[in-house]
């Protein structure tokens, strides 16, 4: 590690999704607030909030279904049930994940199969995937991080000949496009976060869309303990939990789904004054995107090449943070399969359930199986991005990011 220290310089306040600076709360999540609480029913089986922004949600992403929920958790939870894997079933994902799109595939029965990936973007692949498919596979998983589309043609026209159906976590991928279609239409369900930090939110939030009516139906049902509504003799059909979004998260929600694609617009135009900026620094990779794709940019996430740079991205990582950019170098840090919950199976009392019924290679968390994603860790510098950035604020993260890679260049560009 360099102790390469930076010229003083005056420092800019980022603003930050974790408070106001960063978010774009006002009149409008008022006014549906008060609305709301006027109208005194803060439930969303009888509210008309929540039933608006799933209406208007599914027509904005292109889907004839949308179901909100309680979290971005809930919202995979509720698509795995939805898929209803036997216990043991396996279902594929991405080790560079959130927790909540892993935790829900347990809670089912199911079990995760970690996949490989593109070191360049941290994305599966559809060549990654083939390689974890087994006669157990019941679902894929996709994660589009960071905001960046997975290569999807490949992926779904090898889902469509081994008949597994695709699950799209677009937590972080709100209106991201491949060859124009919205991610979270591509798949057989999409699901969204409207968790503090994400494009859209009221706190915590998720949302599911389909096309499907059966899996719609079961999407439904499992967010509301799968009690029959409207139904002419209605029961508990199946186990199921109460996931359901509040009127009052409702209200938040649509006012910030009114404002979600200013946010998108903003996002993605400042990301492109940033590449320009950045385009030719020796040692920096701008975020690479298909040219059939629209990277919506919940964080800016350039590779840094520890060959070029001293230190790598957490090189950069420590010297950006004396220009107090608080970036994430290696992201999530080591990939989820090494959590403990994985590593020991601490699941249901001393079960080890549904691990237990896991074929070894299932479980084989074997470092040789996923030399992308150790290199696409070690590179990924994940800088924190946001809508109310000012081309004043981009210039100044590009300015610093420009001083600490030439003041840790090894000078073998
Ligand atoms: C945020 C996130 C989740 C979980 O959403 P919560 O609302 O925090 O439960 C799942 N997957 C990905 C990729 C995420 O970024």
């Amino acid at each position: 590690m360099s102790d390469a220290t930076l010229p003083p310089t005056e420092i800019l306040q980022l603003p930050n999704d974790q408070d106001a600076t960063g978010r774009t709360f006002g009149d409008e999540e008022l006014a549906l607030l008060k609305q709301v609480l006027e109208n005194g029913c803060l439930i969303s089986t009888k509210g008309k909030v929540v039933q608006a922004l799933e209406k208007e949600f599914a027509a904005r992403i292109g889907s004839k279904f949308a179901y909100a929920c309680s979290s971005g958790t809930s919202a995979i939870h509720a698509a795995i049930a939805a898929i209803n894997p036997e216990p043991g079933d396996e279902i594929i994902t991405s080790p560079i994940t959130d927790m909540g799109a892993l935790a829900p595939i347990v809670y089912q029965g199911a079990i995760p199969v970690f996949t490989d990936v593109d070191p360049r973007t941290c994305n599966m692949t559809a060549e990654t995937i083939a390689a974890r498919i087994s006669d157990r596979t019941r679902a894929i998983v996709v994660t589009h991080l960071f905001g960046n589309p997975c290569v999807m043609g490949p992926i779904m026209e090898l889902a469509r000949t081994r008949n597994i159906p695709v699950i799209e976590d677009c937590a972080q991928a709100y209106l991201a496009t491949v060859d124009g279609r919205q991610v979270g239409t591509l798949g057989a369900i999409g699901c969204f976060s409207m968790q503090q930090g994400k494009h859209m939110t009221c706190g915590e939030g998720g949302l599911v869309v389909t096309d499907d009516p059966d899996l719609a139906r079961r999407i439904f049902l499992f967010i509301n303990k799968a009690w029959g509504y409207g139904d002419k003799n209605p029961d508990h059909y199946f186990a199921a939990p109460n996931y359901r979004l509040t009127e009052l998260c409702g209200a938040v929600a649509l006012a910030q789904f009114h404002k979600l694609d200013r946010c998108v617009h903003t996002r993605v135009s400042l990301a492109a004054r940033l590449t320009g900026m950045l385009k030719g620094l020796p040692g920096i990779e701008t975020p690479r995107i298909e040219p059939n794709a629209v990277h919506t940019y919940w964080k800016y996430a350039p590779r840094v090449d520890a060959t070029v740079i001293e230190g790598g991205s957490p090189g950069m990582g420590a010297l950006l943070k004396e220009r107090g950019i608080a970036s994430a170098p290696r992201y999530i840090v080591k990939p989820a399969y090494m959590c403990q919950v994985f590593r020991d199976q601490v699941t249901f009392g001393n079960s080890h359930y549904p691990f237990n019924l896991a074929r070894p290679e299932a479980v084989n968390y074997d470092k040789s199986l996923f030399p992308g994603v150790f290199a696409g860790l070690e590179q990924v510098l994940v800088l924190p991005w946001n809508e109310r950035y000012t081309e004043e604020h981009v210039d100044y993260i590009a300015r610093s990011v420009i001083e600490c890679a030439t003041r840790l260049s090894k000078g073998v560009a």
